[in-house]
């Protein structure tokens, strides 16, 4: 009979460690049961958990309620949380930023491993890719990525810092601002019927910009 958890395992972390088998391309393969599904399977508290959860809230911390963890790697087995990120339903994308941002603002540091930081950094100094995008990709806020690349936290790390704030659109503003053409714009393809979540990817800014612009709580002014 298996020893309990307890005896086995000083923490969950030291779960992970040897629970998972890190391969030379960087995945963390579980090592242990599986889902028919092809995900990892943890038992935790007499439950079967997803491995991939289970080793990202043991590393980063908690996943915001009703948000998925999605794979970069594309491989159901990995379980390494700089291979993870939070993402979104289509049908619940509005909540899960929600929660993230909330997230975000309370634990800005915790969700991020230094080996992270440094990677967002070198993809931002890479080029062709928005704060934004960052953002969604890693499950925080635009701030918080344009804070990180501007070396405003984390700056102990180190990395490749954005050389000064002029290269970069926005600046102290990362995201790009609105102008009136671009409100009438989005109300348009909203009353169309195009997502907000589409609508603040083509115009670079947030969800809660896109969505004040149609319920017309802010550009008041513009028709
Ligand atoms: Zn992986």
């Amino acid at each position: 009979m298996a020893a309990p958890y307890h005896h086995r395992y000083e923490s969950d972390r030291d779960r992970v460690e040897k629970c998972v088998d890190v391969r030379s391309d960087g995945c963390w393969f579980w090592k242990l049961s599986t889902f028919k599904s092809g995900y990892g399977m943890v038992r935790v508290n007499k439950r079967n958990l997803l491995a991939h959860r289970f080793c990202w809230e043991a590393i980063v911390g908690p996943i915001p309620d009703g948000a998925v963890l999605c794979h970069r790697c594309d491989r159901k087995l990995c379980c390494n949380p700089q291979h993870l990120y939070v993402g979104t339903t289509q049908t619940n994308a509005d909540d899960a930023i929600r929660a993230r941002s909330l997230l975000g603002s309370r634990h800005p540091r915790a969700r991020f491993t230094e080996a992270q930081v440094r990677a967002v950094r070198k993809e931002h100094a890479r080029g062709g890719v928005t704060y934004l995008q960052l953002a969604e990709r890693y499950g925080v806020s635009s701030g918080t990525i344009g804070a990180l690349v501007r070396g405003q936290n984390w700056r102990h790390v180190g990395g490749a810092l954005a050389p000064g704030t002029a290269r970069f659109r926005g600046a102290g503003a990362p995201l790009a601002k609105l102008t009136e053409k671009a409100v009438r714009a989005i109300r348009e393809s909203f009353e169309r019927g195009e997502r907000q979540v589409d609508l603040a990817r083509k115009h670079d800014v947030t969800m809660a910009t896109i969505g004040a612009v149609v319920r017309r709580k802010s550009w008041k002014h513009v028709a």
